[in-house]
């Protein structure tokens, strides 16, 4: 069995691990009951979780990229989908039929199992929720190397709802099915303003969120990190007609890709360029808007051999200034980064460790390496605990332990139903070791 050496996308974690890519379910299933290990199996995408939520450091680890096909009822507007399968390629097949899925993160390079295990959000979370309010079935096969079939209600749901979120731990999903929705057009309508300081971003973001389903904003984290930045907003187009202005360039960022070397003057330029440059208004293909940054491979690279950290966070509202707050630490700690994306929640999903919850969420790059960091994050992660905040699990690389069931507090019930699919302890992770999740 080959050993591989793999890493999350940030670059600070990475593991080596026996691997496999079965070609089917059923060697799949041969492959789980005939392996004894105490460092256990773990299930892999395409690795753009953060951290080590993707790694197996000593154990096994299981790709599914053969496991990948897609077939649609147009009728039914239901998708029948491998869970090695891309969202990427889930959107091209569904605009087939003029269908789309209704929650799509920020890169199209995610596979459905991935999707499922940290039950991704996108911008449209205010208005559709996250990933799981449209997954009408889950396909699991268990430890036990049964493979069963969960649904989100009656006998199965608290093992759905296990899984949901569950970050790879309850079992491997095989497949799932995922209802579309029709859309008119392969293009978002989108319109953008530029906001001078954090709170007249908020207000923006806040007001956008009534007129529009799709709503996210970029918040400059350059100069004075003040939270001056640039809103986007988007709908569906309705039916084709032709754009006020050309083919809108709007969100996409500007292309990056040849910068190697990140450091505070590299950082300050890409920022007053980004907030300086023209407003978009008019359409955008739905894949542009949706996934802003895939236009750029390897953008991981950029910021060096050490990588970076992507600390997100979500706040309830009303702690505004906590927000104001990590602007400010990260100013007086001279992080250098590009990224910030700033964008309110709507309601929680029934998963027991889903991240969403109503308020703000921000996601910041940091790149490893700036001075007293651990600290930092130490100290802005106990201030979320009192705020009733939490970190983004398949975003981390470093929470403390003692953080996890105070910022999940459903940890202890998710943790129980765990326990009765895998009494065994078959599925295991470097996330899932170092947290104590288990
Ligand atoms: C540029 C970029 C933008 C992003 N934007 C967003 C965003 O807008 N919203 C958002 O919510 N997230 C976002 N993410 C995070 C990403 O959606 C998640 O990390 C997602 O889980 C990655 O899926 P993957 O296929 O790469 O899975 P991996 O990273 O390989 O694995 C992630 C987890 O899923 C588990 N898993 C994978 N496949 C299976 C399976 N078949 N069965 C059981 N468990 C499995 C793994 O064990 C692991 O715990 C973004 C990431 C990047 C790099």
């Amino acid at each position: 069995m080959p050993v591989t050496h793999a890493t999350g996308w940030g670059r600070t974690n990475f593991a080596l691990s026996r691997s496999e890519q079965p070609e089917s379910i059923g060697q799949l299933g041969d492959l789980v009951t005939s392996t004894k290990d105490d460092r256990g199996i773990l299930a892999h995408g395409l690795r753009r979780s953060y951290g080590d939520s993707s790694l197996n450091s000593g154990g096994l680890s299981i790709g599914l990229e053969n496991i990948a096909s897609i077939s649609i009822a147009p009728e039914t507007g239901v998708a029948t989908v491998g869970a090695g399968a891309s969202i990427r390629s889930l959107e091209y097949k569904a605009r087939e039929f003029n269908l789309f899925p209704p929650v799509v993160p920020g890169t199209g390079f995610v596979t459905i199992g991935g999707a499922i295990a940290a039950d991704i959000h996108g911008k449209s979370h205010h208005v559709t929720g996250t990933f799981s309010s449209s997954v009408e079935r889950i396909q699991l096969l268990l430890a036990s190397g049964e493979l069963v079939n969960l649904l989100p209600t009656g006998e199965s749901a608290s093992q759905f709802w296990a899984t949901v979120g569950g970050l790879g731990l309850t079992g491997i999903i095989t497949e799932a099915d995922i209802r579309l929705r029709t859309i008119a057009t392969p293009f978002v309508q989108v319109e953008e303003t530029r906001e001078p300081n954090l709170s007249r971003l908020l207000n923006a973001l806040k007001s956008a969120d009534s007129d529009f389903e799709h709503t996210v904003a970029w918040i400059d984290l350059s100069g004075d990190f003040r939270g001056r930045g640039v809103v986007g907003k988007g709908n569906y187009e309705n039916h084709p007609h032709p754009s006020r202005n050309k083919q809108s360039d709007g969100l996409s960022f500007p292309n990056i890709g040849k910068v190697s070397l990140i450091n505070p003057l590299t950082v300050r330029a890409f920022n007053e360029v980004w907030y300086r440059k023209p407003l978009a208004s008019g359409k955008k293909s739905l894949s542009a808007f949706m996934h802003p940054l895939d236009g750029v491979q390897h953008w991981n690279r950029m910021y060096g051999n050490s990588g970076f950290f992507q600390y997100q966070f979500v706040v309830p509202d009303g702690n505004e200034d906590f927000i104001e707050g990590v602007l400010a630490t990260m100013r007086d700690a001279k992080v250098a980064s590009f990224l910030g994306v700033l964008k309110r929640f709507g309601a929680q999903s029934p998963a027991y460790l889903s991240f969403p919850k109503p308020g703000w969420t921000l996601a910041i790059d940091i790149p490893q390496g700036v001075k007293n960091l651990e600290a930092i994050f130490n100290s802005l992660d106990e201030e979320l605990c009192r705020r009733e905040g939490r970190i983004y699990l398949i975003k981390d690389a470093r929470i403390r332990p003692e953080h996890v069931p105070v910022m999940y507090p459903r940890l202890n019930e998710w943790q129980k139903v765990r326990a009765l699919m895998d009494p065994s302890n078959l599925w295991q992770s470097d996330q899932s070791r170092r947290l104590n999740l288990c």
